[in-house]
């Protein structure tokens, strides 16, 4: 087989890794949202044999939150428009926050949608000011990725408009479009070449936030040292006072969110286990860490390796694989309708 017709038959187990990897690793985080490195290392090779169910007592084990929930309704919005629409985009959040269904929801988010709801703000407008640096955008742009994998261009651009509905900061944008880039890198590769990755990722956010993007282009040495070392110190990153940022765990702050989650991706670039493992245990926001390292590697490895005990019985499973097979589905159909 050529290289071309092994890529087109990887792609749906890779599209199936990808969305179960965001809801598996959420679901795996969930439970423990704000606990420390120590509390999270301490729970050893537990922490992924199965899912825990969360303290609060309201939900199953396998239970996932926002971050899955908002890249869902993502995914919805491209099957109904078949394109990307920031106007439904915006419509599809909506009724999380109507219904009250939105789970482990997080302020940033809130605050944009509850303006769109409100009326006092469009789509265009509705995402929290600059210094608002939260993970909020970054947690559901995984499909922004499987969308626009063979488009980096369009990718960027769609990206940057998908996380402006809730966030406006730089740093949030472009930690948004990092991860829909790094999602594209492993969509279309069998093999992770370190330079290449980084060229890519750090490509896609220099325009948005060169800040960021030397962070990204720092990553071979943090991966040269030792992980609880290398866990300490991205957990400061980005902060304006580091002698003041947490090192017990990493905070929803954008900058040490997304670089945990690449962390531990090109740590073990082909082992789904040890890099949502290494995500579990860096602590603090580890839902969202979690599901972000959980859906690059899934999108890199395909849905097998995912262990088995846990993709069988995350919550809404079914849904979950219908989903990434029907937004496959209407991708290959647009490239093959543009000739490509
Ligand atoms: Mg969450």
């Amino acid at each position: 087989m050529s290289d071309a017709l092994t890529l087109k038959a990887m792609l749906r187990p890779k599209f199936r890794g990808a969305l179960l990897g965001v809801a598996v690793g959420d679901a795996l985080g969930f439970p423990f949202e704000g606990s420390s490195h120590s509390f999270m290392a301490a729970l050893g090779p537990d922490a992924l044999h199965a899912f825990e169910a969360h303290r609060s007592g309201y939900f199953p084990p396998g239970q996932f939150s926002d971050d899955t929930q908002l890249t869902l309704a993502t995914v919805e919005s491209f099957l109904q428009e078949k394109r990307f629409s920031g106007k439904s985009l915006a419509e599809s959040f909506l009724p999380l926050w109507r219904e009250n269904r939105i789970i482990g929801r997080s302020p940033g988010c809130s605050e944009a949608i509850e303006r769109l709801i409100d009326r006092t703000a469009d789509w265009r407008t509705s995402g929290c000011e600059e210094g608002r640096a939260g993970n909020g955008a970054a947690k559901r742009m995984v499909p922004l990725g499987l969308w626009n994998y063979d488009e980096p261009e369009r990718l960027v651009e769609e990206a940057t408009l998908a996380a402006e509905i809730t966030h406006r900061d730089r740093r949030a944008v472009a930690g948004a479009v990092a991860v829909a880039a790094s999602v594209a890198y492993s969509l279309t590769r069998r093999d992770l070449i370190l330079g290449e990755w980084i060229d890519a990722v750090a490509g896609a956010t220099a325009p948005i936030s060169p800040a960021l993007a030397r962070h990204f282009r720092d990553l071979p040495r943090f991966l040269s040292m030792g992980e609880k070392e290398a866990v300490a110190a991205i957990s400061k990153l980005g902060y304006d006072d580091p002698a003041t940022a947490p090192t017990t765990l990493v905070t929803p702050f954008v900058v040490p969110s997304v670089m945990t989650a690449f962390f531990w991706f090109l740590r073990h670039p082909d082992d789904w286990r040890e890099t949502v493992g290494g995500c579990l245990r860096s602590g603090g926001d580890v839902d969202t860490i979690a599901s972000i390292g959980g859906g690059i590697s899934g999108a890199f490895n395909g849905i097998e390796a995912i262990p088995e005990a846990l993709r069988e019985t995350v919550v809404d499973r079914d849904r979950l694989i219908d989903l990434a097979d029907r937004l496959h589905t209407l991708k290959e159909a647009v490239r093959s309708r543009r000739g490509a």
